[in-house]
């Protein structure tokens, strides 16, 4: 059995362990990983990958969004990129009554930032022919309102390597 000493133990190499071990590490401290089985191969391996910052619990937001500005600089913070791809989130209302929680979630979003845009159902036609005629408006894409971070969709894997004194035992 090898013996590590550090300043800071992380136990389990998924994407919290692996970004907590990477910013105590920016800030000078050793941080010793250890993954029982394989780094990134639980849930931070196998999610669906999404950066989604509509559809929260409101009080989520403001963390929401300074994560979002943590990946918009992924590829400055990591040194490679990691997949993003902007696309965005739809989110469609079949009736009235769905249109109008759409609508409040919407006022909500953007009262914390994010911009919103709302849909009818002509633009929802031209845009999307093929989504069932049975959708009335939708909410959304949304990113954060211009400012530092713009909105992103990301594709994640974990990239713990040992840089910056990190080790992954
Ligand atoms: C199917 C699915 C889809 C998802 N989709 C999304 C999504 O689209 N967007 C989103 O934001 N989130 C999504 N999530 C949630 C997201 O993946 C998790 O919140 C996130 O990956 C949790 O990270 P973690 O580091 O806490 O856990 P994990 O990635 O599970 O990492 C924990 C690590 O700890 C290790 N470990 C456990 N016990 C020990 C031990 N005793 N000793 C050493 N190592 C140990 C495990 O082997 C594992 O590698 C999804 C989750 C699932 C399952």
């Amino acid at each position: 059995m090898s013996r590590a000493t550090a300043d800071v133990a992380i136990i389990g190499g998924g994407l919290i362990g692996a970004w907590t071990a990477f910013f105590l590490a920016r800030r000078g401290q050793s941080v010793v990983v250890f993954e029982k089985g394989t780094i990134g191969a639980q849930s931070s391996g196998t999610n669906f990958g999404n950066l989604r910052l509509q559809g929260r619990f409101p009080a989520q937001y403001p963390l929401s969004l300074r994560s979002h500005a943590l990946w918009e600089h992924f590829d400055a913070l990591i040194g490679e990129g990691c997949e993003f791809a902007q696309t965005g989130h739809l989110y469609c209302a079949f009736d009235g009554e769905e249109r109008a929680k759409l609508e409040g979630y919407a006022d909500v979003s953007e009262s914390h930032g994010l911009a919103i845009e709302r849909l009818g159902p002509a633009e929802l036609r031209r845009r999307w022919p093929w989504l069932s005629h049975a959708a009335v408006a939708a909410a959304l894409p949304a990113r954060p309102a211009p400012g530092p971070s713009r909105w992103r969709r990301v594709s994640v894997k974990p990239r713990l390597s040992s840089r910056r004194g990190r080790r992954n035992s």
